[in-house]
This record gives structure tokens, sequence and C-alpha cells, in this order.
């Protein structure tokens, strides 16, 4: 029978599980061999627009020893995705690295087993077990029902964990098959009460893995599944971000920064909201206030909207109306537009 207190783990200053807050993760999309100065900006970026967990692939030591040197530089908690080498895994765990990904059941012998989990343990750095469609134990890939293999594999690493007493574990049961996600996440929930990280794996380009993983997800979480989410999409980090932070608002168990309504643009457009939104997008992420902005581009329904919004822009003829708390702020000419919008915008957070 499942225990009814839940497990919460904590990787820096980050929990997970229980009532805390659901977290947004990504995943740095390059070998961490030609991680730049520039690199660290773009993580910098990440933290300003809500990430709140990044992971990288560490596949050798020289990976974490880099990934060590960056630890040093940045404040987002870090979790370190290893496969099959336990050196690598202890040499995170050592090098303060705030989460591991690892599945026991891929590194071989129980020694090496038992030396990771009890050295975890000494750090109190929890582990997440990954499960995933993809990379099954090999005598269940031939298993037709893919719910039921990834259960099967999340039982024998819970296994594992309990043999070694270790119970500061996340789990995951991804696949890009949402059903089988969907029917994996619900009986796992139901029996254990280790924290669930979400997610459709490999769910497509932007379109299409949004989608995916907003049905999936949204699902799950309004049964009150899920304590962290990533969105895998072949695309940035900041778009997986910016997709888990909207998918948290949508399904209210976020009210965390702006709610955007726009335009979509039609002949009666005499401002250019694609080209406004995509200049001022990240600094709008930035804002960690619920506000509501708006970027309308005719006088049909921008002066409605705006005026109704936080903070708003809408064409009307030859200029641009910026709206500031249903006031009219300023007209300027569209070029003119970008710098004032987010001068306001910043006032507001
Ligand atoms: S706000 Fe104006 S330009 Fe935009 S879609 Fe509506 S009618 Fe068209």
């Amino acid at each position: 029978m499942k225990e009814t207190k839940p497990i919460i783990v904590k990787a820096g200053n980050i929990e997970i599980g229980g009532s805390r807050r659901i977290s947004v993760q990504t995943m740095w999309k390059r070998s961490l061999h030609i991680f730049s100065d520039e690199d660290l900006l773009e993580i910098k970026k990440l933290e300003e627009i809500g990430c709140d967990l990044l992971r990288f692939s560490v596949p050798d030591l020289k990976s974490a020893e880099i990934l060590s040197d960056i630890k040093k530089s940045i404040k987002l908690p870090i979790v370190a995705d290893i496969h099959f080498d336990h050196k690598i895994a202890l040499k995170c765990i050592e090098n303060g690295i705030d989460k591991v990904r690892i599945n026991p059941g891929n590194i071989g012998a129980e020694w090496k087993v038992k030396e990771v989990l009890d050295f975890a343990t000494v750090k109190n750095v929890p582990i997440r077990i990954g499960i995933n469609t993809g990379s099954l134990p090999e005598k269940l890939i031939n298993v037709e029902d893919k719910a039921q293999a990834m259960i099967m594999a999340a039982e024998e690493e819970l296994e594992i964990l309990e043999k070694n007493n270790f119970k500061n574990a996340v789990f995951s049961l991804k696949s890009s098959d949402m059903n089988a996600t969907l029917k994996a996440n619900r009986y796992f929930h139901e029996k254990y009460n280790n924290p669930l990280h979400l997610g459709i794996t490999e769910a497509g380009p932007i379109t299409a893995g949004i989608v995916k993983s907003s049905i999936a997800i949204s699902e799950l979480l309004k049964e009150g599944i899920g304590d962290t989410i990533r969105i895998s999409l072949s695309d940035s980090p900041l778009q997986e971000v910016i997709a888990g932070r909207e998918i948290l608002k949508a399904c209210g168990k976020s009210d965390y920064g702006v709610n955007i309504v726009s335009c979509p643009r039609c002949g009666r457009s005499t401002f250019d909201t694609h080209k406004f939104i995509n200049e001022v997008y990240e600094d709008l992420y930035k804002i960690k206030k619920p506000i509501k902005a708006a970027v309308m581009g005719c006088i049909v329904n921008g002066p409605g909207e705006a005026s109704d919004a936080d903070i708003g822009i809408t064409g009307a003829g030859k200029k641009a109306v910026i709206f500031k708390d249903g006031k009219i702020i300023a007209k300027v000419a569209e070029n003119d537009s970008k710098e004032l919008f987010i001068k306001l915008l910043k006032e507001l957070d």
C-alpha cells in the first residue's frame, strides 16, 4: 500500500514533491567539452525567465570537471545526467552537483550502485530515476504495453533503492507516446510516494512538441500528479522553459510572470505585432509578477485589450499607442515604441 507521507527532495534551493511549487526544468543541448563564457550568459538568461533546474549530459569525467567549474559561476541548481559509469556519478556528487539522474539498473555491479547511493545519502544529493521507452532494459524492450514496460523498469529500480535504503529519489516515466506516459504515471502515482518528473520524451519540433506535452502534462497535473516538468523540444532550452511556464499557468498551477495577449494580425493591422513580440519576447518573460501584457495590431480590438492589460500597445493609424494601467501613456512612431515599452514593463516588476 502507498505510504501517505510524500517524499520531498531538495536540489539546491528547489524542493520537489508534496505540495511544493511545481518546478520547470530544461536541458543543456550542447557538449560540455565546447562550453564557453557566452554559454554562461545563456544560462543567466534561462534563470531570468524562470528556469528552476538545468540538466547537463555528463558522459565522461572531463565533462564532470567542466560541470564543476560551471557550478561555481551560476546560481541555478544543476542536474547531472549520467549513464553506465558510476565513477562519473561519484565525481559529480563530490563536486557539489545538486541532483543526479542515473538509473542504478544500468550501472552494473551491486557494489557500484551501493557506492553511489551511499555517497548521495552522505551528501544529501537526490537522484532521479529516469525511465524512458527509448532506453528500456533489454528484457523489457519487447513488452507490447509500453506503459507496463516502464512500470516494470521503475519497480526494478525501486527495488534496488529499497535494498540500499535510499529514499531521496524522484522518478520519471516518459514515452513519446502520450497514452503510455499517462497510464504509467497514473499507476506510479497511485502506488508510490516518490515525486514525479513529468514530460513527453522526444516530443518533436516546437509546435508539435508543445501540443503533445501540453495535453499529456495538463491531464496529469489536473489530477494532482506531477512535481516538476520538462518540455522536450527540438528547440532551444529557452523555448522549453517558456513552454513549461505557460503550461503551468494554463493549468492554474502557477501565476508566475506575464500573460501575453497578442493579435495574430490581419489585413487591418497597422503595427507589426509579430516583429514587436519577437523583439520584447525575453523581456516579457523576465517579469516575475503576474501581469497581463497586450500587443495589438489595430484600433478594432487594440484599445480594448491594451487598456484592459497592465501594459499594452496597439497600432492606431501611423502611430503606436502605449497604455499602462488602462491609461494612454504615449503615442509614438512604431520604430520608437520598443524602448519605451520595455522601460514601462520593467517598472511593473
Ligand atoms: S487586432 Fe486588428 S489587426 Fe489584429 S487581428 Fe484583430 S482586427 Fe486584425
